[in-house]
């Protein structure tokens, strides 16, 4: 795979790093991630990796636009309630660069077709809203051994943790959650500029694992205090009866 020259004008910044170059711009562009939730994570996620040049994203989302996501997903505009969100963060993509193949996904992700939707992929980003969502999306992406970078944001708290297949999110969280979205920001509440940043921090997370850059060991979730603006992270053990990744 070879950059073209308005290629390399665009990603002369990124190809001028050392830990890049024109080896690590390659990468990005050879990539094929999942965006999961097109919402306020979504909002930070999928501007960032379509900037840096991933060569496919497929983005997924059965959502439309409400007048109450406008304060946290920076991707829609007044205009664009009621339209889907997915074809809209197609349409924002295409704008931004026509070098990424997009692929919008309206549909909402169950066990029953998470397979289908997340088979063929390098990385799987999930930014969805809820428990059951991301506990699905986690036990799919350990059945297909694609790894998984699964961000969220509540209130002032936000979380960000990448694994590869063992040990995974459901060791992290349990099985308590399945049947649940307890943890809906509708009832709860969020900030938006929260949101921006554990965002941001999953996509710079996935540039830096899909080129290889720094250590990243999997199984740590960053955990982000928005109102102490601070993070730390912690190291998830591996569940041995998890019933994902566990021998049981
Ligand atoms: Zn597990």
């Amino acid at each position: 795979m070879t950059l073209r020259d308005e290629e390399l004008e665009r990603y002369a910044r990124h190809i001028v790093l050392p830990q890049v170059g024109g080896v690590g711009q390659n990468k990005l562009k050879a990539a094929k991630v999942a965006v999961v939730g097109a919402g306020a994570i979504g909002s930070a996620v999928i501007p960032a990796l379509a900037g840096a040049g991933i060569g496919e994203l497929t983005i997924i989302d059965d959502d439309s636009v409400e007048l109450g996501n406008l304060h946290r997903q920076p991707l829609f505009r007044e205009r664009d309630i009621g339209y889907s969100k997915a074809d809209l963060a197609l349409q924002f993509v295409q704008r931004l660069n026509r070098f990424v193949k997009a692929a919008p996904v309206q549909e909402r992700i169950e066990r029953e077709n998470a397979a289908r939707l997340l088979g063929g992929h390098d990385l799987v980003i999930d930014g969805s809203d809820n428990f059951a969502t991301r506990l699905g999306v986690s036990d799919t992406c350990v059945e297909l051994g694609i790894p998984l970078i699964s961000a969220a944001a509540v209130q002032f708290q936000g979380q960000v943790g990448l694994f590869r297949s063992k040990p995974c999110y459901r060791c992290f969280v349990g099985d308590a959650f399945d049947a649940d979205d307890c943890d809906n920001c509708a009832e709860l509440g969020v900030l938006g500029a929260l949101t921006a940043t554990v965002g941001s921090f999953a996509a710079l997370l996935a540039i830096n694992t899909i080129i290889g850059i720094g250590e990243h060991g999997a199984g740590k979730i960053h955990l982000f205090d928005g109102e102490q603006l601070a993070w730390r992270e912690i190291r998830i053990p591996a569940d041995p009866s998890c019933r994902a990744c566990g021998s049981a």
